[in-house]
């Protein structure tokens, strides 16, 4: 234990998820040492974060404006719609480069033992989304448990919708897994042999 200011720090960066105990330590003994413009600017992102940030109001991705950047772009197929659990996973899939459509971000998976329904998740924004443009759309949520449930529940209510097709990522990832984690190429197959459901 360190006396105050730098003990809090250490509790603070501890609280981060993938950081322990001894990583906190080294950051917060990294942030000590450093120039004060270079806390200075770290100050200004953590701020900008929760002042700046706005979600997509399409797919509900993390952006900087109304509209996210890949919803804004034209090149990016309409006809395609990736639905993922959270923003980072947009990152992962988008990291394999083997995604040219759209995302849909749920906002996390169900889990009812934590309170978690179909209505605390952004589910009816994405059916409303389907029109006549939407052909397929890929079911990418984490290769887990509440990720196979919030699979299995998106495809009942995704089943009639006329000339839809609703497809998930092959297997080869990872049971129990994170799809941020997954690396790019196994992310990559596992996105080009997605299966019909
Ligand atoms: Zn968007």
């Amino acid at each position: 234990m360190y006396e105050g200011p730098v003990q809090d720090l250490i509790d603070e960066l501890g609280r981060l998820p993938g950081v322990g105990p001894k990583s906190a330590q080294r950051i917060a003994f990294h942030l000590l040492a450093a120039d004060p413009a270079d806390i200075g600017r770290l100050q200004d992102a953590l701020q900008k974060v929760k002042d700046g940030v706005v979600f997509c109001d399409v797919c509900g991705n993390v952006s900087a404006e109304a509209t996210c950047r890949i919803c804004r772009d034209p090149r990016r197929d309409l006809t395609l719609i990736c639905v993922v659990e959270e923003p980072k996973d947009v990152l992962a899939v988008e990291r394999t480069r083997e995604f040219k459509g759209r995302y849909h971000v749920l906002g996390g998976a169900l889990d009812p033992l934590s309170g978690v329904g179909p209505d605390q998740l952004r589910i009816r924004q994405l059916l409303t989304r389907i029109g006549t443009e939407v052909s397929e759309i890929i079911i990418a949520t984490d290769p887990n448990t509440e990720g196979e449930a919030t699979a299995t529940y998106l495809v009942r209510m995704l089943r009639d919708f006329p000339g839809l097709t609703v497809t998930r990522l092959a297997s080869g990832l990872p049971m129990g897994g994170d799809l941020e984690f997954a690396d790019e190429l196994t992310l990559g197959r596992a996105l080009s042999g997605r299966r019909s459901m």
